[in-house]
């Protein structure tokens, strides 16, 4: 086959379908033409590699393995060459003429049934190269087999109808493409937007890409490789690149999986959280690759939100590389991804948890809200999840952290929840009113401190099968605690006869007005009878739910007074003897349980009351 004359030859029927579909429609940045084309010549560069390994009359054989890339604004042209396999007269017509039809495929076909295969290959579909009619209105393709004797041929393009092919003489070894860019992509022949694509998507290269003869792809793609073969400061050095990030890594998950998909991945946990001092939500910083070559940098479901600080690159051979990223971001294969990677980095996180307590703790200050956010959002993860939250507890000293596994082992085995309490610090739960019946019994209570805890808590619901309540719910029932040290108790129809009396008196201010032997040192408490909310988270709701009017109301307190204490008996003995004092007497008690409580809201009330106290106390006196 050799002719002076050029040959015009007629696009497959399909192709112009196809053509119209890449060029329109298949995708969204114009820029990944380039990726495309760099992508192929790295597989040709790849395919030669392994010819040299059998054959040894290689043309060119000299020639280094680079692809070197080089703009010109003036002519408005952008030229990738390759010193790879290349292509014969037939091959052109064969790779470019048709679609669906992928060398580079067929290659991997060939090397599979040798029993080989070969993870360096990009291409598998047979679209790629199309995509440089999106940017450019003609493409000439310059390419001379591997073969001693080849010939060299011109294969030219405007991606309509049909294409051209001229015999040229002079051409080296492999392939070299010269896309005439469209007037509105002038832009893709300067060479500093050339090299800002490939840092964006061919970074990982693994054959050194050249613009005007720099090397542009400086880093390895070190996530393909053995854990073994990569060291500490590479990882470190590679986070800083990939994250764009100045401060260290504080650690990195790198892991590989066969089944049931194929992932390599590398992610890394920052020193510092992206969102303290409220900064703004992060987008997500795991790259997406596939066989080096980047996807999408900042694909939103690769993995659930909670994730978005993690930065680092998941790498699937699985994933279609020519697939448009809105259809990427809810194919089942993302999902599957997803799941197997935010299961392994949960597991990554209880193992350091149980190895090394003290970088988890020191994990667990910066990124808990991410945790918490977890707990009560990623709902096939939660119970995990629940694993990973610390706090501090009434068994624990100040500034010491324990776990809800931890709790567990202490609890005694009758025990049927797990109880909580919020307050602003441990002193203010340790002075408030609530504590001290599960002290005196023995029982443990978590401590927390923001009012996400406390939402976090009542969306978790449970823990292993143990319901998790506030420590300040009414119907929480605790074992009795029979100490004859805490003096009588008030008799039972005089109890009976007082509350009745209470109730009365306080109205709709309370619900339920009871005795009760959980108190211990304070005549008298207020509970929450809202079995799904605190009261603090209660007030805390109201107050954002006060702009939008949404907020149901809430019961109204339960109020239980203790029957051993001194005061309560001195009120009982007051209703029986001066109706107007117990009724001061009782709504100061009442007060100051709901002060102890964190929820009085108004009080001048309460203010006065305490005046007329003081003015009685004096006029007795005088
Ligand atoms: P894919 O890369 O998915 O196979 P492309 O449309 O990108 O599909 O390329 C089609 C085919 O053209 C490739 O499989 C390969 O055989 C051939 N080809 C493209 N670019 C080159 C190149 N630079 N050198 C040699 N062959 C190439
Ligand atoms: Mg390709």
């Amino acid at each position: 086959m050799s002719t002076s004359t050029p040959e015009t030859h007629e696009f497959q029927a399909e192709v112009k379908q196809v053509l119209d579909i890449v060029v329109h429609s298949l995708y969204t940045d114009k820029e990944i033409f380039l990726r495309e084309l760099i992508s192929n010549a790295s597989d040709a560069t790849e395919k030669l590699r392994h010819v040299r390994l059998t054959e040894k009359d290689v043309l060119d054989d000299n020639l280094d393995l680079e692809i070197n890339i080089t703009g010109d604004d003036q002519a408005g042209t952008i030229t990738i060459q390759d010193f790879g396999i290349g292509m014969t007269h037939d091959e052109l017509i064969e790779n470019l003429g048709t679609i669906a039809h992928s060398g580079s495929k067929a290659f991997l076909k060939a090397l599979a049934e040798g029993g080989e295969k070969n993870e360096n290959l990009i291409g598998q579909f047979g679209v790629g190269f199309y995509s440089v009619f999106m940017v450019a209105d003609k493409v000439d393709v310059y390419s001379r087999s591997w073969g001693k004797d080849s010939e060299g041929w011109r294969w030219t393009s405007d991606g309509s109808g049909s294409y051209e092919m001229e015999l040229t003489e002079g051409l080296r070894r492999g392939t070299k493409i010269v896309a005439h860019l469209k007037e509105e992509y002038k832009d893709f022949s300067k060479a500093e937007t050339i090299k800002g694509i490939i840092r964006k998507y061919s970074a990982f290269v693994a054959f050194p890409v050249q613009v005007d003869g720099e090397k542009v792809n400086t880093v390895e793609a070190i996530w393909l490789k053995n854990k073994s073969e990569v060291k500490k400061d590479e990882y470190q050095e590679f986070y800083k690149f990939q994250a764009h990030a100045f401060d260290e890594p504080r650690f990195w998950l790198h892991f590989n999986s066969d089944a049931p998909i194929t992932i390599n991945a590398l992610l890394f946990v920052p020193t510092d959280n992206p969102e303290k001092w409220g900064m703004g939500k992060v987008d997500p910083g795991v790259a997406l690759h596939c066989r080096k070559i980047l996807i999408d940098s900042s694909p939103k479901n690769l993995l659930p939100d909670w994730l978005r600080f993690v930065k680092g690159v998941v790498d699937s051979a699985d994933i279609p590389l020519n697939i448009s990223r809105e259809s990427m971001q809810d194919s089942a294969l993302i999902n599957k991804i997803r799941g197997v990677l935010t299961k392994r980095f949960i597991k990554d996180l209880e193992n350091k948890a149980k190895r090394k307590p003290e970088d988890y703790e020191s994990f667990w200050k910066a990124f808990n809200p991410f945790i918490k956010e977890g707990v009560t959002t990623d709902w096939e993860n939660r119970e995990a999840l629940a694993k990973l939250l610390r706090f501090e507890s009434s068994m624990t000293e100040a500034g010491k952290l324990t776990n809800l596994d931890e709790y567990l082992t202490r609890a005694k085995e009758e025990q049927k929840e797990i109880y909580f309490l919020f307050g602003p610090n441990r002193k203010a739960i340790e002075s408030g009113p609530y504590l001290e019946a599960f002290k005196a019994r023995d029982i443990e209570v978590i401590f927390v401190y923001e009012p996400v805890d406390e939402f976090v808590m009542s969306n978790l619901g449970t823990f292993q099968e143990k319901q998790l309540v506030s420590a300040d719910n009414k119907d929480i029932e605790l074992p009795d605690l029979d100490d004859p040290s805490k003096g009588r108790p008030l008799a039972k129809d005089k109890l009976e006869s007082l509350t009745k009396w209470i109730k009365a008196t306080l109205g709709d201010k309370v619900g339920d007005v009871s005795a009760s032997e959980r108190l211990v040192d304070s005549p008298a408490i207020v509970l929450n009878a809202d079995k799904f909310m605190t009261a603090q988270m209660r007030k805390i709701m109201e107050q954002l739910g006060d702009e939008a009017g949404t907020m149901p109301p809430g019961e109204a307190v339960a109020f239980q007074i203790n029957p051993r204490h001194k005061l309560v008996r001195t009120l009982y003995n007051l209703t029986q003897e001066n109706a107007k004092q117990a009724e001061l007497f009782l709504h100061t008690m009442f007060d100051n349980t709901l002060m102890a409580a964190g929820m009085l809201d108004d009080p001048k009330d309460m203010i006065n009351r305490v005046y007329s106290l003081l003015d009685q106390i004096g006029t007795k006196k005088e």
